[in-house]
C-alpha cells in the first residue's frame, strides 16, 4: 500500500478512536491531521512530533448506571490530575521517563484505582502489588512483582531500572531494595479502601456459591479455545460490576523520546501470588523508539498473546501506523482470543490509539496545546 494511501487511512483511524474522548476540539481535527500526514511524506516538511502524553485507569465494565455522579467526578478529577502531572514535566522539557512517573503516582495516591491506595485484595485480604516502566530511547526497564509495602511502585520500578543491574525484582527482595533507594513504604493498611474490601467479600461468596467469573475465583482455569471465528463469552451475571482498574501512561517528550509504564492491584481474589501482565515487559507494559504501549484488562490474555510488543512489534516490523496496529490486537487477536481490556498506544510522531474490548474504559490525553481530555465510555 502506497505510504500516503497508509497515512491517509492512519488519520481516518485516528479520526474514529478519538472521537470518544468527546474533545475532537482539543485534539487535531481531521483534516488539519489529514494534511499534516501528507506533508510528511516529505521528510523536509515533516512536522515536529506532538509531544504529549496519554493515561489509563483501567477498563472494564464500567456502567452509566453503576457510575455515581460522585464516583464519575472523583475519576475525572484524577485523571485530570494526572494528566496536568505529567504535561508539565514535559512542558518543561522532562523526559518521558519523568513524566510517566508523574503521572502514575497520581493515579496510584488516588483510592479510585486500583493501584497503589485502592489497590484490590487477595483471596487472603492482602494488597500485592506489580508495577513497571520501560524508556523507549534506551529499551531500559524495570519492574516490581507482588510487593506489599510500597507507597508508589511506579517509583520502585524506576529505581529498578535506573539503579539496579536487574530488570524485575519481586515480594521481600523488592521492598528490601526499595529501602535501600529510601523509596517510600508504608504499612500495609495504608492499600486499604472498604469497596475494594467489599468486591472482595462478594468474590468469595459467588465462588463459595460456585458463580464466580473465572478471574474472580482466583482458581487455575481450564484452558478456553474459542472456535475460529467465534469470541469466546462469559454470562453477563459474571462480569457484573467488574472492572479493572489498573493504571498507565504512555509519553512523548519533546526530545522525541517515548516511554511507558503501568501500575496494578492485579486483579481481586488473586492467589497463589499470581502476577498479571503489568510488570511483564512485553505484556503489559513496553516501549522501543518507535512506539509505546501500556495495557489493562484480564492480564493472563495479555500474557500469553505478549499484547504490548505484538502492537509495537507490528509498527516496527510491518510498518504499520500505531492506531492500526492497536486495533488489530486489541479488537481482533483480543477479542477472537477471549481477553477483555484495553490498552495506550503512541508513535514517535505522538500518534495516539486508545482502543479497548470492555464497555468502559478510564482514559485521557494531553498534547502540546496543554487542554486535559478525559473520557470512560464509548460514546461522549
Ligand atoms: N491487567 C491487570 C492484571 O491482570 C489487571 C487490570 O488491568 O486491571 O493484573
Amino acid at each position: 500500500m502506497p505510504a500516503s494511501l497508509r497515512r491517509v487511512l492512519h488519520a481516518a483511524l485516528l479520526a474514529v478512536l478519538v472521537q470518544p474522548l468527546g474533545c475532537a476540539t482539543s485534539l487535531v481535527s481531521q483534516k488539519e491531521e489529514e494534511r499534516r500526514l501528507r506533508a510528511s511524506d516529505d521528510d523536509s516538511t515533516r512536522p515536529a512530533p506532538r509531544w504529549g502524553l496519554v493515561i489509563h485507569g483501567g477498563a472494564g465494565v464500567i456502567s452509566r448506571e453503576s457510575l455515581t455522579p460522585e464516583r464519575e467526578a472523583a475519576v475525572r478529577a484524577a485523571l485530570t490530575e494526572s494528566l496536568q502531572a505529567g504535561h508539565a514535566v514535559l512542558a518543561r522539557g522532562g523526559s518521558s521517563v519523568e513524566a510517566v512517573t508523574a503521572a502514575i503516582r497520581v493515579l496510584e495516591d488516588s483510592p479510585s484505582f486500583n493501584a497503589g491506595k485502592g489497590a484490590v485484595f487477595t483471596h487472603e485480604g492482602k494488597n500485592e502489588l506489580d508495577a513497571a516502566i520501560m524508556d523507549g530511547r534506551t529499551r531500559e526497564a524495570g519492574a516490581v512483582a507482588g510487593v506489599r509495602h510500597v507507597k508508589n511502585p511506579i517509583s520502585l520500578a524506576r529505581a529498578v531500572m535506573e539503579k539496579s543491574a536487574h530488570v524485575m525484582l519481586s515480594g521481600e527482595g523488592a521492598e528490601a531494595f526499595a529501602r535501600e533507594q529510601g523509596v517510600e513504604l508504608v504499612a500495609a493498611d495504608y492499600f486499604r479502601t472498604e469497596e475494594r474490601w467489599q468486591s472482595l467479600q462478594r468474590a468469595l461468596e459467588a465462588e463459595k456459591k460456585g458463580t464466580a467469573a473465572p478471574e474472580e475465583s482466583g482458581q487455575p482455569q481450564a484452558p478456553t479455545q474459542p472456535q475460529p471465528g467465534q469470541p469466546q463469552t462469559r454470562g453477563p451475571s459474571a462480569l457484573e460490576d467488574h472492572k479493572f482498574g489498573t493504571v498507565g501512561a504512555v509519553a512523548l517528550d519533546q526530545a522525541g523520546h517515548l516511554a511507558a509504564g503501568t501500575s496494578t492491584g492485579g486483579m481481586t481474589n488473586k492467589r497463589f501470588g499470581r502476577i498479571g501482565d503489568s510488570p511483564i515487559i512485553g505484556a503489559g507494559t513496553y516501549a522501543d523508539p518507535r512506539c509505546a504501549v501500556s495495557a489493562t484488562g484480564h492480564g493472563e490474555y495479555f500474557i500469553r498473546y505478549t499484547v504490548a510488543r505484538d502492537i509495537c512489534a507490528r509498527v516496527e516490523l510491518l510498518d504499520l501506523p500505531v492506531l492500526e496496529s492497536a486495533n488489530q490486537v486489541v479488537m481482533e487477536v483480543l477479542v477472537q482470543a477471549g481477553g477483555e481490556g484495553g490498552v495506550i498506544a503512541m508513535d514517535a510522531q505522538g500518534n495516539v490509539a486508545m482502543p479497548f474490548n470492555s464497555s468502559g474504559m478510564y482514559r485521557g490525553y494531553m498534547g502540546p496545546e496543554g487542554t486535559p481530555s478525559v473520557a470512560i465510555f464509548k460514546a461522549p
